[in-house]
C-alpha cells in the first residue's frame, strides 16, 4: 500500500518536473521573473505592459545598500526578502531586526560595553502599518517626546528595511531613552560613532547633511551597510545618498 503511494508520488513528481522543463519555468533567471506563469499566447502584451508600468520593480534578494528616503520608497517585496530576528530590549519592547545587522550590532554592543558604554535598541524594523501609525500620531499633533522628530511617511522610512537601528543609552544603571535626554551626551555618541564602521554601520543622518538626507542630525539612528561600504562612507565623510551617487532630494 505504502509502496504504491510512493510510486504515485514519484510519478507525479516526474510529471511536474517534465511540465516545468517544457514550459520553461525559469526560477534562477532574471530577478523578479514572471510572477504569473501559465497564460501562454496573449501573455506577451500583458508582460510588456507590466514592465513599463510605473510600479516599483519587486526586489528579489537582500540589498544591504538599499536607499530608502522621501524620493526612494521601499521596493515591493522587501518584506519577502528580509530575514528578521526578534529580540526584547531592556524596556521589555519586542524589537525586530534584520539578521545580519543584528549579528553586527551584537559585536558593536560588546565592544562598546568593554569601553563602559551601554547601548540598547529602541526601534528597528517597522512595518508599513507601524510607520502609518507613527505618521498619523504626528499629523494629529500628538507626537510624543519619545517619537522621531521627523516622521517619515509610510514607505519612505529606512526603518522599514530592518537595517536601521535607533539606539538608547544606559548610564549608571538607568535607561536614557527620550531623544531630548539622549542629546545631552554628545561625547558618548562621538565614541559610539567612532566604532560604527568596524562593525558595518554608519551614522545615517550626520550633522549638517540635512540637505542631502532630508533628516536633521540624529546621533542615535545607525544603519547597517556592511563593513566595506561603512569604511568608505566614513572615511570620505559622506552620506549613503552621496555614496550611491543619488542627489535628488
Ligand atoms: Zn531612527
Amino acid at each position: 500500500m505504502k509502496n504504491s503511494v510512493f510510486r504515485r508520488w514519484i510519478f507525479v513528481t516526474f510529471l511536474m518536473s517534465t511540465l516545468m522543463v517544457v514550459s520553461g519555468c525559469a526560477g534562477s533567471g532574471q530577478a523578479g521573473g514572471p510572477a504569473s506563469g501559465g497564460k501562454t499566447g496573449q501573455g506577451t502584451e500583458e508582460a510588456a505592459l507590466g514592465n513599463t508600468g510605473s510600479e516599483t520593480a519587486a526586489i528579489a534578494s537582500m540589498d544591504y545598500l538599499i536607499l530608502v528616503n522621501k524620493n526612494h520608497p521601499i521596493p515591493d517585496g522587501w518584506e519577502n526578502v528580509i530575514d528578521g530576528v526578534s529580540i526584547t530590549n531592556s524596556l521589555g519592547d519586542e524589537i525586530l531586526v534584520e539578521r545580519t545587522a543584528y549579528a553586527a550590532y551584537l559585536k558593536l554592543h560588546d565592544q562598546l560595553a568593554r569601553e563602559g558604554i551601554m547601548v540598547d535598541i529602541s526601534s528597528a524594523w517597522r512595518s508599513e502599518a507601524d510607520q502609518q501609525a507613527l505618521a498619523d500620531t504626528a499629523a494629529e499633533g500628538k507626537t510624543a517626546v519619545s517619537s522621531e522628530e521627523y516622521v517619515a511617511e509610510p514607505g519612505q522610512s529606512e526603518h522599514q528595511t530592518g537595517l536601521a537601528l535607533d539606539l538608547y543609552l544606559n548610564i549608571d544603571g538607568k535607561d536614557v531613552v527620550e531623544k531630548k535626554d539622549l542629546e545631552k551626551y554628545p561625547e558618548i555618541w562621538e565614541e559610539i560613532h567612532d566604532q560604527l564602521p568596524e562593525f558595518g554601520f554608519i551614522l545615517r543622518f550626520p550633522e549638517g547633511s540635512e540637505g542631502v538626507t532630508g533628516h536633521p542630525y540624529e546621533p542615535w539612528h545607525i544603519r547597517y551597510v556592511g563593513e566595506k561600504a561603512a569604511a568608505e562612507i566614513t572615511q570620505q565623510e559622506i552620506t549613503l545618498e552621496e555614496y550611491l551617487g543619488v542627489d535628488d532630494l
